[in-house]
Protein backbone atom coordinates (compact mmCIF):
# COMPACT_ATOMS: atom_id res chain seq x y z
CA UNK A 1 0.00 0.00 0.00
CA UNK A 2 1.40 3.16 -0.77
CA UNK A 3 2.24 6.36 1.69
CA UNK A 4 -0.55 8.49 3.30
CA UNK A 5 -0.38 12.16 4.27
CA UNK A 6 -1.32 13.39 7.51
CA UNK A 7 -1.47 16.92 8.59
CA UNK A 8 1.01 18.35 10.64
CA UNK A 9 -2.14 20.03 12.72
CA UNK A 10 -3.84 16.31 12.68
CA UNK A 11 -6.80 15.60 11.23
CA UNK A 12 -7.49 12.02 8.91
CA UNK A 13 -5.30 10.56 6.81
CA UNK A 14 -5.63 11.11 2.65
CA UNK A 15 -4.39 9.85 0.20
CA UNK A 16 -1.82 11.24 -2.12
CA UNK A 17 -4.14 12.48 -4.88
CA UNK A 18 -6.60 13.90 -2.24
CA UNK A 19 -3.71 15.63 -0.81
CA UNK A 20 -2.82 17.01 -3.78
CA UNK A 21 -5.71 18.37 -4.50
CA UNK A 22 -6.76 19.37 -0.91
CA UNK A 23 -2.94 21.73 -1.56
CA UNK A 24 -3.52 22.67 2.42
CA UNK A 25 -5.28 20.17 5.19
CA UNK A 26 -8.61 22.10 6.50
CA UNK A 27 -7.30 22.99 9.94
CA UNK A 28 -4.46 24.71 8.10
CA UNK A 29 -1.55 22.50 8.54
CA UNK A 30 0.78 20.79 6.14
CA UNK A 31 0.52 17.12 4.42
CA UNK A 32 3.38 15.05 5.49
CA UNK A 33 4.09 11.36 4.66
CA UNK A 34 2.83 9.00 7.02
CA UNK A 35 5.90 6.97 7.01
CA UNK A 36 9.34 7.58 4.72
CA UNK A 37 10.50 4.33 2.51
CA UNK A 38 14.04 3.65 3.18
CA UNK A 39 15.42 2.68 -0.28
CA UNK A 40 19.28 2.20 0.74
CA UNK A 41 19.00 -1.43 -0.74
CA UNK A 42 17.83 0.35 -3.91
CA UNK A 43 20.48 2.60 -4.40
CA UNK A 44 23.17 0.79 -6.31
CA UNK A 45 20.21 -0.45 -9.18
CA UNK A 46 19.02 3.41 -9.30
CA UNK A 47 22.38 4.51 -9.86
CA UNK A 48 22.62 4.62 -13.65
CA UNK A 49 18.98 5.11 -14.06
CA UNK A 50 18.35 8.38 -16.66
CA UNK A 51 16.65 11.50 -14.88
CA UNK A 52 12.70 10.52 -15.78
CA UNK A 53 13.58 6.96 -14.91
CA UNK A 54 15.23 7.92 -11.90
CA UNK A 55 12.17 10.12 -11.33
CA UNK A 56 9.68 6.91 -11.50
CA UNK A 57 11.65 4.84 -8.80
CA UNK A 58 12.05 7.86 -6.23
CA UNK A 59 8.27 8.76 -6.74
CA UNK A 60 6.10 5.64 -6.71
CA UNK A 61 6.34 4.83 -2.93
CA UNK A 62 4.47 8.06 -2.53
CA UNK A 63 1.95 8.24 -4.85
CA UNK A 64 -1.29 6.18 -5.84
CA UNK A 65 -1.45 6.81 -9.11
CA UNK A 66 -0.62 3.57 -11.30
CA UNK A 67 3.25 2.98 -12.19
CA UNK A 68 2.26 3.48 -16.07
CA UNK A 69 0.20 6.52 -15.33
CA UNK A 70 3.16 8.00 -13.75
CA UNK A 71 5.79 6.98 -16.30
CA UNK A 72 4.13 8.97 -18.50
CA UNK A 73 3.46 12.30 -16.24
CA UNK A 74 7.05 12.22 -15.42
CA UNK A 75 8.09 11.95 -19.13
CA UNK A 76 5.99 14.43 -20.61
CA UNK A 77 6.83 16.55 -17.82
CA UNK A 78 10.53 16.61 -17.87
CA UNK A 79 11.04 16.73 -22.32
CA UNK A 80 10.09 20.08 -22.13
CA UNK A 81 13.43 21.25 -20.48
CA UNK A 82 16.00 22.03 -23.18
CA UNK A 83 18.32 19.54 -21.61
CA UNK A 84 18.22 15.91 -22.37
CA UNK A 85 20.02 15.38 -19.24
CA UNK A 86 17.60 17.79 -16.88
CA UNK A 87 19.59 19.19 -14.58
CA UNK A 88 22.79 19.23 -15.75
CA UNK A 89 26.19 19.67 -13.39
CA UNK A 90 28.78 21.84 -13.74
CA UNK A 91 32.38 22.17 -12.53
CA UNK A 92 33.08 25.46 -10.91
CA UNK A 93 36.42 25.27 -9.24
CA UNK A 94 35.54 22.02 -6.57
CA UNK A 95 32.15 23.14 -6.66
CA UNK A 96 29.38 21.01 -8.83
CA UNK A 97 26.86 23.00 -9.77
CA UNK A 98 23.79 21.74 -10.26
CA UNK A 99 21.87 23.80 -12.58
CA UNK A 100 18.01 23.20 -12.54
CA UNK A 101 16.82 26.22 -14.30
CA UNK A 102 16.72 24.86 -17.84
CA UNK A 103 12.64 24.34 -17.86
CA UNK A 104 10.51 26.64 -20.02
CA UNK A 105 10.60 29.52 -17.33
CA UNK A 106 14.01 29.75 -16.40
CA UNK A 107 13.82 29.10 -12.79
CA UNK A 108 14.12 25.82 -10.68
CA UNK A 109 10.26 25.94 -9.70
CA UNK A 110 9.53 24.63 -13.20
CA UNK A 111 10.50 21.28 -11.81
CA UNK A 112 7.77 20.88 -9.53
CA UNK A 113 5.79 22.96 -11.36
CA UNK A 114 5.60 21.33 -14.69
CA UNK A 115 5.34 17.78 -12.70
CA UNK A 116 2.43 19.19 -10.87
CA UNK A 117 0.38 20.52 -13.90
CA UNK A 118 0.66 17.26 -15.38
CA UNK A 119 -0.56 15.49 -12.35
CA UNK A 120 -3.45 17.88 -11.88
CA UNK A 121 -4.77 17.31 -15.45
CA UNK A 122 -4.84 13.39 -14.95
CA UNK A 123 -6.59 13.78 -11.56
CA UNK A 124 -8.93 16.04 -12.75
CA UNK A 125 -9.92 13.66 -15.66
CA UNK A 126 -9.82 10.45 -13.61
CA UNK A 127 -12.55 12.92 -11.47
CA UNK A 128 -14.78 14.37 -14.48
CA UNK A 129 -13.34 17.83 -12.52
CA UNK A 130 -12.35 21.33 -12.63
CA UNK A 131 -10.04 23.32 -11.05
CA UNK A 132 -9.59 27.10 -10.27
CA UNK A 133 -6.17 28.01 -9.32
CA UNK A 134 -5.49 31.04 -6.91
CA UNK A 135 -2.14 32.24 -6.88
CA UNK A 136 -0.24 35.36 -5.17
CA UNK A 137 2.96 35.50 -6.49
CA UNK A 138 6.16 37.89 -6.09
CA UNK A 139 7.75 36.61 -9.12
CA UNK A 140 8.85 32.95 -9.93
CA UNK A 141 6.35 30.99 -8.84
CA UNK A 142 3.52 33.03 -10.95
CA UNK A 143 5.13 32.33 -14.15
CA UNK A 144 6.44 28.88 -13.69
CA UNK A 145 2.36 27.86 -12.53
CA UNK A 146 1.15 29.52 -15.27
CA UNK A 147 3.13 27.71 -17.14
CA UNK A 148 1.85 24.55 -15.62
CA UNK A 149 -1.69 24.77 -16.59
CA UNK A 150 -1.34 27.36 -19.62
CA UNK A 151 -3.68 26.00 -22.39
CA UNK A 152 -5.15 22.81 -20.56
CA UNK A 153 -8.96 22.66 -20.87
CA UNK A 154 -9.88 21.44 -17.10
CA UNK A 155 -7.93 24.26 -15.15
CA UNK A 156 -7.84 28.05 -15.26
CA UNK A 157 -5.51 29.93 -13.00
CA UNK A 158 -5.69 33.32 -11.14
CA UNK A 159 -2.42 34.52 -11.18
CA UNK A 160 -2.15 38.09 -8.65
CA UNK A 161 0.49 40.38 -8.55
CA UNK A 162 1.28 43.72 -6.83
CA UNK A 163 1.68 45.78 -9.81
CA UNK A 164 4.29 47.81 -10.12
CA UNK A 165 6.58 45.61 -7.56
CA UNK A 166 7.49 43.14 -9.60
CA UNK A 167 10.64 43.13 -11.76
CA UNK A 168 9.65 44.19 -15.80
CA UNK A 169 10.96 40.14 -16.71
CA UNK A 170 9.28 38.44 -14.27
CA UNK A 171 5.81 40.60 -15.70
CA UNK A 172 6.84 39.89 -18.79
CA UNK A 173 7.37 36.14 -18.18
CA UNK A 174 3.55 35.64 -16.92
CA UNK A 175 1.75 38.49 -19.01
CA UNK A 176 3.33 37.33 -22.35
CA UNK A 177 1.14 34.45 -22.78
CA UNK A 178 -1.42 34.17 -24.93
CA UNK A 179 -4.17 31.04 -23.36
CA UNK A 180 -7.75 31.92 -22.90
CA UNK A 181 -7.11 29.62 -19.12
CA UNK A 182 -4.89 32.38 -18.28
CA UNK A 183 -5.65 35.31 -15.94
CA UNK A 184 -2.93 37.95 -14.60
CA UNK A 185 -4.40 40.25 -12.43
CA UNK A 186 -1.86 43.57 -11.22
CA UNK A 187 -3.59 44.36 -7.98
CA UNK A 188 -2.63 48.42 -7.32
CA UNK A 189 -1.42 47.26 -3.63
CA UNK A 190 1.88 44.89 -2.14
CA UNK A 191 2.73 41.48 -2.29
CA UNK A 192 1.40 41.03 0.91
CA UNK A 193 -2.32 42.52 -0.16
CA UNK A 194 -2.21 39.79 -2.44
CA UNK A 195 -1.33 37.51 -0.29
CA UNK A 196 -4.34 38.62 2.01
CA UNK A 197 -6.77 38.49 -0.87
CA UNK A 198 -5.48 35.06 -2.01
CA UNK A 199 -5.68 33.81 1.94
CA UNK A 200 -9.04 35.23 2.55
CA UNK A 201 -11.02 33.72 -0.47
CA UNK A 202 -9.40 30.42 -0.48
CA UNK A 203 -10.46 30.48 3.43
CA UNK A 204 -13.78 30.63 2.52
CA UNK A 205 -14.93 27.04 2.42
CA UNK A 206 -18.11 27.47 0.69
CA UNK A 207 -16.87 29.48 -1.85
CA UNK A 208 -13.71 27.55 -2.60
CA UNK A 209 -16.33 24.45 -3.10
CA UNK A 210 -18.41 26.47 -5.28
CA UNK A 211 -15.87 27.52 -7.50
CA UNK A 212 -13.62 24.79 -6.70
CA UNK A 213 -10.58 26.45 -6.02
CA UNK A 214 -6.99 25.07 -5.90
CA UNK A 215 -3.70 26.15 -5.13
CA UNK A 216 -0.39 25.97 -6.23
CA UNK A 217 1.54 27.30 -3.23
CA UNK A 218 5.01 25.19 -2.10
CA UNK A 219 3.36 23.56 0.66
CA UNK A 220 1.73 21.31 -1.62
CA UNK A 221 3.41 17.97 -1.20
CA UNK A 222 3.21 16.86 -4.72
CA UNK A 223 6.11 19.76 -5.00
CA UNK A 224 8.52 18.64 -2.33
CA UNK A 225 7.86 15.44 -4.08
CA UNK A 226 9.19 16.24 -7.61
CA UNK A 227 12.29 17.98 -6.17
CA UNK A 228 13.22 15.01 -4.22
CA UNK A 229 14.68 13.39 -7.40
CA UNK A 230 17.25 15.93 -8.35
CA UNK A 231 19.39 14.89 -5.27
CA UNK A 232 19.10 11.75 -5.96
CA UNK A 233 20.45 12.15 -9.48
CA UNK A 234 23.30 14.76 -8.55
CA UNK A 235 24.52 12.52 -5.63
CA UNK A 236 24.89 9.57 -7.66
CA UNK A 237 26.61 11.27 -10.62
CA UNK A 238 28.85 13.17 -8.37
CA UNK A 239 29.78 10.22 -6.24
CA UNK A 240 31.01 8.41 -9.43
CA UNK A 241 32.85 11.29 -10.43
CA UNK A 242 34.70 12.07 -7.29
CA UNK A 243 34.82 8.53 -6.11
CA UNK A 244 32.77 9.66 -2.98
CA UNK A 245 30.60 7.41 -0.37
CA UNK A 246 29.34 10.51 0.94
CA UNK A 247 28.15 14.34 -0.65
CA UNK A 248 27.44 17.75 1.10
CA UNK A 249 24.34 20.01 -1.00
CA UNK A 250 23.83 23.87 -0.11
CA UNK A 251 20.87 25.02 -1.07
CA UNK A 252 19.96 28.65 -1.52
CA UNK A 253 16.80 28.64 0.81
CA UNK A 254 13.24 30.79 0.72
CA UNK A 255 10.25 28.70 1.79
CA UNK A 256 12.48 26.11 2.76
CA UNK A 257 10.76 23.93 -0.33
CA UNK A 258 13.82 22.51 -1.77
CA UNK A 259 15.94 22.08 0.88
CA UNK A 260 13.06 20.38 2.40
CA UNK A 261 13.04 17.96 -0.38
CA UNK A 262 16.69 17.42 0.35
CA UNK A 263 15.99 16.27 3.59
CA UNK A 264 13.48 14.05 2.84
CA UNK A 265 16.05 11.73 0.34
CA UNK A 266 18.62 12.03 3.42
CA UNK A 267 15.78 10.33 5.58
CA UNK A 268 15.39 8.33 2.42
CA UNK A 269 18.82 6.68 2.97
CA UNK A 270 20.88 8.83 0.87
CA UNK A 271 24.27 9.52 1.85
CA UNK A 272 24.00 13.38 2.45
CA UNK A 273 26.85 14.70 4.81
CA UNK A 274 25.82 18.46 5.56
CA UNK A 275 22.47 20.21 4.15
CA UNK A 276 23.22 23.57 4.07
CA UNK A 277 20.85 25.81 4.18
CA UNK A 278 21.99 29.50 2.54
CA UNK A 279 19.75 32.72 3.32
CA UNK A 280 20.23 36.36 2.26
CA UNK A 281 19.64 38.74 4.96
CA UNK A 282 16.49 37.58 5.43
CA UNK A 283 18.28 35.01 7.95
CA UNK A 284 15.78 33.75 10.39
CA UNK A 285 16.26 29.89 8.83
CA UNK A 286 20.02 30.83 8.99
CA UNK A 287 20.26 31.65 12.82
CA UNK A 288 17.97 29.05 13.72
CA UNK A 289 20.33 26.42 12.65
CA UNK A 290 23.23 27.98 13.47
CA UNK A 291 21.62 28.64 17.41
CA UNK A 292 18.47 27.76 17.70
CA UNK A 293 17.18 31.36 17.41
CA UNK A 294 13.69 31.67 15.17
CA UNK A 295 12.54 34.92 15.70
CA UNK A 296 10.79 37.13 13.06
CA UNK A 297 11.97 40.04 11.56
CA UNK A 298 11.31 42.39 8.51
CA UNK A 299 11.53 41.53 5.26
CA UNK A 300 14.71 43.09 3.39
CA UNK A 301 14.26 43.66 -0.20
CA UNK A 302 17.24 42.29 -1.80
CA UNK A 303 18.90 41.27 -5.12
CA UNK A 304 18.00 37.51 -4.52
CA UNK A 305 13.75 38.74 -4.09
CA UNK A 306 12.75 34.43 -4.05
CA UNK A 307 14.27 34.36 -1.20
CA UNK A 308 13.06 37.57 0.41
CA UNK A 309 10.70 35.44 3.01
CA UNK A 310 10.97 35.69 6.82
CA UNK A 311 8.36 33.10 7.35
CA UNK A 312 8.95 29.56 5.39
CA UNK A 313 6.20 27.73 5.41
CA UNK A 314 7.92 23.94 4.84
CA UNK A 315 9.45 24.88 7.71
CA UNK A 316 6.79 23.81 9.64
CA UNK A 317 7.15 20.46 7.84
CA UNK A 318 10.77 20.20 9.67
CA UNK A 319 9.35 21.59 12.80
CA UNK A 320 6.73 18.53 13.12
CA UNK A 321 9.87 16.41 13.41
CA UNK A 322 11.06 18.17 16.13
CA UNK A 323 8.33 17.86 18.11
CA UNK A 324 8.02 13.77 18.15
CA UNK A 325 5.29 14.37 15.18
CA UNK A 326 2.94 15.23 17.81
CA UNK A 327 0.23 17.37 16.20
CA UNK A 328 -0.99 18.78 19.37
CA UNK A 329 2.55 19.85 20.21
CA UNK A 330 3.28 21.41 16.88
CA UNK A 331 -0.05 23.26 17.15
CA UNK A 332 0.88 25.23 20.14
CA UNK A 333 4.11 25.75 18.88
CA UNK A 334 2.63 27.81 15.67
CA UNK A 335 -0.04 29.31 17.96
CA UNK A 336 2.85 30.73 20.15
CA UNK A 337 5.11 31.73 17.38
CA UNK A 338 2.28 33.44 15.38
CA UNK A 339 1.33 35.55 18.20
CA UNK A 340 5.04 36.26 20.01
CA UNK A 341 7.40 35.94 17.00
CA UNK A 342 9.52 33.91 18.17
CA UNK A 343 9.95 30.19 18.63
CA UNK A 344 11.50 28.52 21.74
CA UNK A 345 14.49 26.33 21.10
CA UNK A 346 13.55 24.93 24.08
CA UNK A 347 9.94 23.23 23.23
CA UNK A 348 11.98 21.17 20.76
CA UNK A 349 13.38 18.35 20.70
CA UNK A 350 16.85 17.95 20.11
CA UNK A 351 17.66 17.36 16.26
CA UNK A 352 17.98 13.48 15.30
CA UNK A 353 22.05 12.65 15.79
CA UNK A 354 22.92 12.80 12.39
CA UNK A 355 20.40 15.41 11.09
CA UNK A 356 22.08 17.10 8.22
CA UNK A 357 21.64 20.48 8.50
CA UNK A 358 24.08 23.55 8.65
CA UNK A 359 23.29 26.95 7.63
CA UNK A 360 24.56 30.48 6.41
CA UNK A 361 24.07 33.73 4.67
CA UNK A 362 25.22 36.25 2.51
CA UNK A 363 24.55 39.50 2.20
CA UNK A 364 23.74 41.92 -1.26
CA UNK A 365 27.73 42.61 -1.25
CA UNK A 366 28.99 39.09 -1.02
CA UNK A 367 26.32 38.00 -3.37
CA UNK A 368 27.66 40.86 -5.98
CA UNK A 369 31.64 39.46 -5.09
CA UNK A 370 30.57 36.23 -5.86
CA UNK A 371 29.17 36.41 -8.96
CA UNK A 372 32.02 39.13 -10.12
CA UNK A 373 34.73 36.35 -8.49
CA UNK A 374 33.24 33.06 -10.14
CA UNK A 375 33.19 34.67 -13.40
CA UNK A 376 36.57 35.77 -13.39
CA UNK A 377 38.49 32.80 -12.08
CA UNK A 378 36.03 30.53 -13.86
CA UNK A 379 34.27 32.47 -16.98
CA UNK A 380 30.63 31.15 -15.11
CA UNK A 381 28.11 33.38 -14.80
CA UNK A 382 25.78 32.90 -11.34
CA UNK A 383 22.21 34.00 -10.26
CA UNK A 384 22.07 36.06 -7.30
CA UNK A 385 20.19 33.25 -5.58
CA UNK A 386 22.57 30.71 -6.83
CA UNK A 387 25.45 32.94 -5.73
CA UNK A 388 24.14 33.03 -2.53
CA UNK A 389 24.39 29.59 -2.06
CA UNK A 390 27.63 29.59 -3.82
CA UNK A 391 28.96 31.95 -1.07
CA UNK A 392 28.06 29.81 2.40
CA UNK A 393 28.89 26.30 -0.06
CA UNK A 394 32.51 27.67 0.02
CA UNK A 395 32.59 28.38 3.49
CA UNK A 396 31.14 24.65 3.87
CA UNK A 397 33.28 23.15 1.90
CA UNK A 398 35.34 19.94 3.07
CA UNK A 399 37.82 19.10 0.95
CA UNK A 400 36.90 15.36 1.22
CA UNK A 401 33.78 15.65 0.56
CA UNK A 402 32.02 16.75 -2.40
CA UNK A 403 30.04 20.13 -2.55
CA UNK A 404 27.35 20.22 -4.62
CA UNK A 405 25.73 23.72 -5.06
CA UNK A 406 22.13 24.10 -6.05
CA UNK A 407 22.00 26.72 -9.13
CA UNK A 408 18.09 27.65 -8.79
CA UNK A 409 17.87 30.78 -11.65
CA UNK A 410 19.01 31.44 -15.53
CA UNK A 411 21.23 34.77 -14.57
CA UNK A 412 19.28 36.46 -17.72
CA UNK A 413 16.34 36.24 -14.98
CA UNK A 414 17.99 38.74 -12.95
CA UNK A 415 19.82 40.67 -15.51
CA UNK A 416 20.00 43.85 -13.52
CA UNK A 417 22.17 42.38 -10.62
CA UNK A 418 24.43 39.95 -12.64
CA UNK A 419 25.08 43.46 -14.59
CA UNK A 420 25.99 45.25 -11.42
CA UNK A 421 28.29 42.98 -10.45
CA UNK A 422 29.95 41.59 -14.19
CA UNK A 423 29.36 44.41 -15.95
CA UNK A 424 27.46 42.81 -19.01
CA UNK A 425 24.28 41.66 -19.78
CA UNK A 426 23.40 38.31 -19.86
CA UNK A 427 20.67 36.95 -22.41
CA UNK A 428 18.44 33.88 -23.29
CA UNK A 429 16.72 33.63 -26.50
CA UNK A 430 13.29 32.23 -24.28
CA UNK A 431 13.31 35.94 -23.23
CA UNK A 432 14.03 37.89 -25.72
CA UNK A 433 11.06 36.28 -27.47
CA UNK A 434 8.81 37.56 -24.85
CA UNK A 435 9.16 40.89 -26.65
CA UNK A 436 7.25 40.11 -29.47
CA UNK A 437 4.18 38.81 -27.79
CA UNK A 438 1.27 40.35 -26.94
CA UNK A 439 0.68 41.17 -23.19
CA UNK A 440 -2.71 39.90 -21.39
CA UNK A 441 -3.46 41.47 -17.75
CA UNK A 442 -5.91 42.92 -15.67
CA UNK A 443 -5.20 46.03 -13.27
CA UNK A 444 -7.65 46.34 -10.50
CA UNK A 445 -7.91 47.49 -6.85
CA UNK A 446 -6.39 45.11 -4.64
CA UNK A 447 -9.54 44.11 -2.92
CA UNK A 448 -10.90 40.88 -2.08
CA UNK A 449 -14.60 41.95 -3.57
CA UNK A 450 -12.78 42.16 -6.87
CA UNK A 451 -10.79 39.38 -6.67
CA UNK A 452 -14.03 37.50 -6.51
CA UNK A 453 -15.83 39.31 -8.81
CA UNK A 454 -13.34 37.99 -11.33
CA UNK A 455 -13.50 34.78 -10.23
CA UNK A 456 -17.75 34.65 -10.23
CA UNK A 457 -17.26 35.84 -13.87
CA UNK A 458 -14.22 33.47 -15.29
CA UNK A 459 -14.02 30.40 -13.44
CA UNK A 460 -14.17 27.24 -15.15
CA UNK A 461 -17.28 25.16 -13.60
C1 LIG B 1 11.70 29.97 -5.07
C2 LIG B 1 13.15 30.22 -5.29
C3 LIG B 1 14.12 29.95 -4.30
C4 LIG B 1 13.76 29.48 -2.91
O1 LIG B 1 13.28 28.15 -2.89
P1 LIG B 1 12.41 27.63 -1.62
O2 LIG B 1 11.93 26.28 -2.02
O3 LIG B 1 11.30 28.61 -1.46
O4 LIG B 1 13.31 27.61 -0.45
C5 LIG B 1 15.45 30.16 -4.61
N1 LIG B 1 15.83 30.65 -5.82
C6 LIG B 1 14.93 30.92 -6.79
C7 LIG B 1 15.41 31.46 -8.09
C8 LIG B 1 13.57 30.71 -6.57
O5 LIG B 1 12.68 31.00 -7.54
Amino acid sequence: MSVRYISTRGGEPLSFSDAVIAGLAVDGGLFVPDSVPDVSAELDDWRGLDYASLAERVMQPYVDVPADVLKDLVSRSYSVFSRDDVVPLVSVGDLSILELFHGPTLAFKDIALQFLGNLFEHLLDVRDARLNILAATSGDTGSAAIYGVRGRSRMRIFVTYPDGRVSPMQELQMTAVDDENVFNLALQGTFDDCQAIVKAVLGDVEFKERFALGSVNSINWARVLAQVVYYFYSAFRVMEQRKAAVVDFCVPTGNFGDVYAGYVAWRMGLPIRKLVVATNENDILARFFAGSDYSRGEVQATISPSMDIQIASNFERYLFDRVGCEPARLSALMNNFASSGVLSAGSLDPAAANDPFCAGSADVTQTLETIRQVHADYGYVLDPHSAVGVHVGQAHRDPDVPMICLATAHPAKFGDAVQRAIGEQVRHPILEALHDVPRRRTVMPASEDAVRQVIFEHAGR
